[in-house]
């Protein structure tokens, strides 16, 4: 038998207009709209005649492939038309997950988001004067109440860029430009994401000076280094690890001190930047930004989206004048925020200012206690039914994350889950595929699911998906 020449089977593919009159999409063109199903179909066309091209397809396998064409147009059409950053249910009981966006927004986070966003606003418009205002007020105000106390007189000014990683390099470029900058050699962190304060220095033109070891650093270290060049100490919190053994970091009081001596201000990188007393949920050793600006501290940086529970946003709070010079500084401009954020922001420290924590999602899960837990995973776990899928409950621990120490952590009870004929990471995948997905975390052959990070309203969609695992 001849091979049916290419062209031949590229004959046998249908139109484009065609496939838009074919009974079996009818229904898609009607629910979605001709011009939608035509972009699908043309994939789909596309996709066939390189695969003809490529000689991958015989004269029988096209025709199957023609007889499959609605379906696959469906298809090709449902992935289209359906969003690709969707809701998790986030098992692994780590409270500020970057990968999973950080930290959920509060309910009324979002409605001020919608009410300031879905309409015209005075953000940039000073409603007593009838003309033009700054867009910083609106969340500088709250600030003040928040982390003015007598201590740190005079009042603290806070201006809002894009991250934490972008309110470095405009610190570093507004107050260091062609100077030096001297850091902790202990304190050269990299943050998940390539942020690396020595690059993020160089690209701010500022010139990095390294005192220390890796291990041990003492303020006359820093002390020895000033010279006329020098206009700026930076401390960075060291987010991602920790250095034990024969360790030796001044205290920040020490570099308050020879910051004032000096006349050199000192800015610390916060990065978690909690606006609350962690101690209060049993973390310990973790400063709050409160903390850095009574200690002296001239200029705190920190996220919107970490231990504060706002939005992604970075933070720049401290003395009056030099944040200033950041506001005029045109960087400023290019790092500004909209107004989305301004809005979550302005309703997320509205809760601080209420002293309304629980209406922090954050908050409210550091504080969950054990017992909460364990008494909602029992409840889970006797909605399903006893089969080859094992759930236990079982000891833990629930990571705060988001740049908080690799230390700060709370006790929780876990829903450990083990299936006959599924290995973990198979079982781990199932959860994945389940809409919404569940994400949890695999631990020696077993599947740990921590409700500390599920929402309670969330309970019955996981006892629904461990009914459903395939068996
Ligand atoms: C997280 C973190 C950053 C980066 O902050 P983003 O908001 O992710 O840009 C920088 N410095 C420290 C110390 C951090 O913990």
């Amino acid at each position: 038998m001849k091979a049916v020449s290419k062209a031949e089977l590229y004959r046998r593919l249908p139109s484009v207009d065609e496939l838009l009159h074919a009974e079996e999409l009818a229904e898609s063109v009607s629910r979605e709209g001709q011009a939608s199903v035509a972009d699908a179909a043309r994939l789909v066309l596309a996709r066939l005649r390189e695969e003809i091209s490529a000689g991958a397809l015989q004269e029988n396998q096209v025709a199957l492939a023609v007889s499959g064409l609605a379906g696959a147009i469906e298809a090709q059409l449902r992935h289209d038309v359906s969003f690709s950053l969707k809701a998790v249910i986030n098992a692994s009981g780590v409270i500020l997950h970057t990968n999973l966006g950080r930290a959920p927004l509060s309910g009324l986070a979002l409605e001020h988001v919608q009410a300031a966003s879905a309409a015209y606003s005075n953000l940039e418009y000073d409603l007593g004067t009838g003309e033009r205002g700054k867009r910083d007020v609106h969340v500088d105000r709250l600030f003040k109440k928040l982390l003015s106390s007598s201590e740190s007189s005079p009042q603290v000014s806070t201006i809002v860029v894009n991250n934490n990683a972008a309110a470095v390099l405009l610190a570093l470029n507004s107050l260091a430009e062609g100077a030096e900058v001297i850091v902790s050699r202990g304190e050269l962190v990299e943050i998940g994401g390539s942020f690396r304060i020595p690059d993020v220095m160089a690209k701010s033109n500022a010139i990095l000076r390294e005192v220390g070891t890796t291990n041990r650093t003492r303020v006359s270290d820093y002390e020895r280094a000033i010279n006329e060049k020098t206009k700026l100490l930076l401390r960075v919190h060291r987010s991602n690890f920790e250095i034990t053994g024969f360790t030796e970091q001044p205290a920040l009081a020490e570099l308050v001190a020879l910051s004032r001596k000096r006349s050199i201000p000192l800015m610390e990188d916060l990065g978690s930047g909690a606006l609350f007393d962690l101690q209060t949920v049993g973390v310990r050793g973790e400063a709050g930004v409160l903390d850095s600006l009574r200690a002296g501290v001239d200029v705190v940086t920190y996220s919107g989206d970490k231990l504060l529970g706002g939005p992604q946003a970075g933070l720049l709070s401290g003395r009056a004048d030099l944040i200033a010079r950041m506001r005029s500084n045109s960087l400023f401009r290019a790092l500004r925020v909209d107004k989305m954020i301004y809005a979550a922001l302005e309703a997320t420290l509205m809760a601080y200012v209420k002293r309304n924590y629980d209406h922090v999602p954050v908050l409210r899960m550091m504080g969950l206690s054990k017992q909460a837990i364990e008494s909602r995973a029992e409840a889970v776990a006797a909605a399903v039914p006893k089969s080859k899928l094992r759930l236990e409950i079982v000891d833990g621990e629930s990571v705060i994350g988001g740049g908080s120490a690799p230390s700060a952590v709370v006790p929780t009870r876990l829903l450990a889950l083990t299936c006959q004929d599924l290995s973990a990471d198979e079982l781990a995948g199932c959860l994945r595929a389940n809409n919404p997905s569940i994400i949890a975390r695999v631990e020696q052959g077993r599947v740990l699911l921590d409700l500390r990070t599920v929402f309670p309203e969330q309970d019955a969609t996981l006892i629904e998906a461990f009914r459903n695992i395939p068996e």
